[in-house]
């Protein structure tokens, strides 16, 4: 069966579908979240599965060779229903995970494993926060007395924007420079992201860096054990082609 199911919403999974059109026939899946979402090439379906379950059901009715889990690292309850759909199903399952950013000299890294620890972390070292983890996680951060909140995120957050917080709407890729005059234009004083990895957000952790920044970064979720997982794009593609699925 040359048909393989992506599960995507990063860019590693845009160009590992990019490489697979044409070469077999790939379904890149989406949540649905994203109001504009960036499409990979190829067909593509959006929307949940309806849980593990859900994803079986889907599996049975359209038959693939393998799946390939290219969700971001913090998509945590799509990773597990790809694990229990495909280990259901009997279908062949490799995780597409970029590597973690570490930390390097000059970083001021406080590491944490929760949105609500890294609330409390940056209430200790700034009053001025700059949020890039997502729009839905805003709650974590707003209940603090006499913070000032800067929240990038792709969409709107949803319901009223409290008056201490600016909302920037953006998506990467991002430029040291760029992230350099934001930090500077709004004064911030701490910034707080999610260990995402990769290279299309990765400059805010340089500007951090360049002008002595704390920067509170939320832990990856465990992954489920038993998975093979790659890092590259590359890697992915090697995976398939042993199964003569690239
Ligand atoms: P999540 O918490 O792991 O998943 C929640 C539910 O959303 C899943 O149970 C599933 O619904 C649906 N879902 C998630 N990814 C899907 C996909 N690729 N195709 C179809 N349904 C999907 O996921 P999340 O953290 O909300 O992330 C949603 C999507 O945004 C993911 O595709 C991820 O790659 C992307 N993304 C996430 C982040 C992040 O920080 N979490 C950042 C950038 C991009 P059902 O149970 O109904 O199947």
């Amino acid at each position: 069966m040359s048909r393989v199911l992506l599960l995507g919403g990063t860019a590693e999974a845009r160009a590992l579908a990019a490489a697979l059109v044409g070469r077999v026939e790939v379904v890149s899946s989406l949540a649905g979240r994203v109001a504009d979402p960036v499409l990979p090439a190829g067909e593509v379906r959006l929307g949940g599965f309806g849980g593990a379950a859900g994803l079986a059901r889907w599996l049975r009715e359209r038959p693939v060779g393998a799946v390939v889990d290219a969700t971001h690292p913090f998509a945590a309850t799509m990773t597990a229903h790809a694990v229990a759909a495909t280990a259901e199903v009997g279908v062949p399952l490799l995780r597409l995970s970029r590597a973690p950013w570490r930390p390097v000299a000059g970083d001021r890294w406080h590491e944490v494993g929760t949105l609500e620890a890294a609330s409390e972390a940056a209430a200790g070292l700034g009053d001025r926060v700059f949020v890039t983890t997502g729009r839905r996680g805003l709650g974590a951060f707003v209940p603090v007395v006499g913070r000032w909140v800067l929240l990038r995120s792709v969409d709107p957050p949803e319901g009223p924007v409290p008056a201490d917080v600016e909302v920037l709407l953006d998506r990467g890729p991002f430029t040291v420079a760029g992230e350099r005059q934001l930090l500077r234009s709004r004064r911030v004083e701490v910034v707080v992201t999610k260990n995402s990895g990769g290279p299309m957000t990765a400059a805010k952790l340089v500007a951090a860096r360049e002008l002595g920044l704390p920067v509170v970064v939320v832990r990856r979720p465990a992954l489920p054990t038993a998975t093979t997982v790659v890092a590259t794009t590359e890697e992915a593609l090697g995976w398939l082609a042993e199964r003569g699925l690239a």
